[in-house]
């Protein structure tokens, strides 16, 4: 048999592909990762999770700051800088970034700068400024990630029309922002700059804001971001968006039907991310696509033998961090003949850090109705938690969706105080296969925010106690 000098080339360093790298160097794999950019961590790292959540957590310092008052500390005139929050954020991200340089030199994957091209036949070729090579493994993993989509005709700019790139460059505060698309990422800067002072329009064409979450979380959002004076306009569209000299102006049609003309400083388009898919030599092999995801089977393979695919580019798995991650874990595991189990979608959780902040597991109440199960919901408010009371942030609740015949707990959504951080026990509760009355009976420190989420098991048989 043909000698090749690798058991596997990773194609990206996101959470999936460093992840993926480690882990095969764990396994004994001898393994090559290779990064277009500079630096590594891919869209999560650079540009994604680390330094927005950077921000949103000096957006909560920064009104904490402001409302202090309220606390009986007096701080005159608090003052932003927003040079220096930016700076921080740089230093976070590029901590990290080394981090996963030193983990995977630990994990001994070697290191390959440029841009790869699969050329089939397990042949990669990666293209960089010092010249063009070829490297060779008995398997492949494609993480190549994702990046924004943009509307038609409109291009990034860094000044005007800014994506989750050009967004995280600014140096200042604009005064006035608009932004399209009301997912995870728009909710996300619409959060941070509204709190940093902007005027800020969230603009989304569905219904409603977050449009993946329980209906009640979303209207919970909605609610809140009104309550802190931001314009949300659901049901509407932007269109004729034209840059002048120094602002952005749109037309906006409201649900109502009503036309308006909108001029903002920037604009910030996040309206949804294109897989990484179209110039990696895909076409050289079997690789099958669908409207640009790689089609995968439970262990992540691709038609192509030899060639696995996960994290954003995967077809029907949310375009997530951890999913990435755990995609990744179970490539690896099968191509080292190791035991994984494949992605359950109904347990993948998800975290929005907006304020107030969303976890969210399982099905949502209506898709556990549309898909014919008895529903009984539990729910409890953070208002009856005396933790959230003292941390002065007792907005949203605890929702559990639960099937009436066996207990089984379907779906759990949280939106308040470290809903983000909350909903870890649900995901456990789940992954273990544990019922509403087994989660009953656990036990929950006192006081703390997680007691709402033993209240809202309670809650599903009408028994919580503090509301
Ligand atoms: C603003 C924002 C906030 C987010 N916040 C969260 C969050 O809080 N939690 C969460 O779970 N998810 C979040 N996400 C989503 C998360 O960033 C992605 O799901 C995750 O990064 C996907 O990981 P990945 O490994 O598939 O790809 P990526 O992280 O996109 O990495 C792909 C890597 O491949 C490299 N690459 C691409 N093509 C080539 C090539 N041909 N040759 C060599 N290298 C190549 C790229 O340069 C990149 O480094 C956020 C996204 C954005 C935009």
């Amino acid at each position: 048999m043909k000698k090749v000098p690798y058991d596997l080339i990773v194609i990206g360093s996101g959470p999936g592909g460093y992840s993926a790298a480690i882990r095969a160097g764990q396994y004994g794999l001898k393994t090559a990762l290779v990064e277009k950019q500079p630096r590594l961590g891919g869209t999560c790292l650079l540009v994604g999770c680390i330094p927005t959540k950077s921000l949103l957590q000096t957006a909560d310092v920064w009104q904490r700051f402001v409302h202090a008052a309220d606390e009986g500390i007096q701080c005159e005139n608090p003052r932003l800088d927003y040079p220096k929050v930016k700076d921080r954020k740089d230093g976070i991200v590029s901590k990290h970034s080394k981090g996963v340089e030193m983990l995977l030199k630990r994990a001994k994957v070697d290191r390959f700068s440029g841009y790869a091209t699969l050329q089939g036949g397990g042949k990669v070729e990666v293209k960089s400024d010092s010249g063009v090579q070829t490297v060779e493994a008995k398997n492949i993993i494609v993480a190549t990630g994702s990046e924004a989509r943009m509307l038609p005709g409109l291009e990034p700019d860094a000044e005007r029309i800014l994506n989750n790139i050009e967004i995280l460059n600014l140096t200042e505060v604009p005064k006035s922002l608009a932004i399209i698309g009301a997912g995870a990422v728009g909710s996300e800067f619409a959060s941070i700059f509204h709190r940093f002072g902007a005027e800020v329009t969230l603009i989304e064409m569905l219904p409603r804001i977050v449009p993946v979450e329980d209906e009640d979380i979303s209207k919970e959002l909605e609610r809140n971001f009104r309550k802190q004076k931001m314009r949300v306009e659901t049901g509407a569209r932007a269109e004729n968006i034209r840059k002048t000299g120094h602002s952005v102006q749109l037309t906006l049609t409201t649900k109502e039907g009503k036309q308006e003309e909108l001029e903002v400083e920037k604009l910030l388009v996040a309206v949804g991310r294109k897989p990484n898919t179209a110039s990696i030599g895909l076409e050289n092999t079997k690789v099958e696509l669908d409207r640009g995801f790689i089609k995968v089977d439970g262990n992540q393979q691709t038609a192509e033998p030899g060639v696995y695919a996960i994290g954003d580019v995967v077809l029907g798995t949310p375009q997530l961090a951890h999913v990435a991650t755990r995609e990744g874990m179970i490539a690896v595991a099968h191509m080292a003949g190791k035991p994984a189990i494949p992605i359950d979608k109904n347990r993948i959780p998800s975290a929005t850090y907006t304020e107030p902040g969303i976890g969210s597991v399982g099905l949502t109440e209506a898709q556990a109705r549309a898909q014919g199960y008895q529903v009984k919901v539990g729910r409890f408010p953070f208002a009856g938690n005396s933790r959230a009371t003292i941390l002065g942030h007792h907005e949203g609740f605890v929702k559990v969706v639960a099937d009436e015949r066996y207990g089984e707990i379907l779906g759990v959504h949280i939106i308040g105080p470290e809903g983000f951080e909350l909903i870890a026990e649900a995901v456990a509760a789940m992954e273990a296969e544990a019922t509403v009355e087994l989660m009953m009976q656990t036990i929950h420190a006192h006081p703390t925010l997680y007691e709402a989420v033993g209240e809202a098991f309670n809650a599903v048989y009408g028994l919580s106690i503090n509301a």
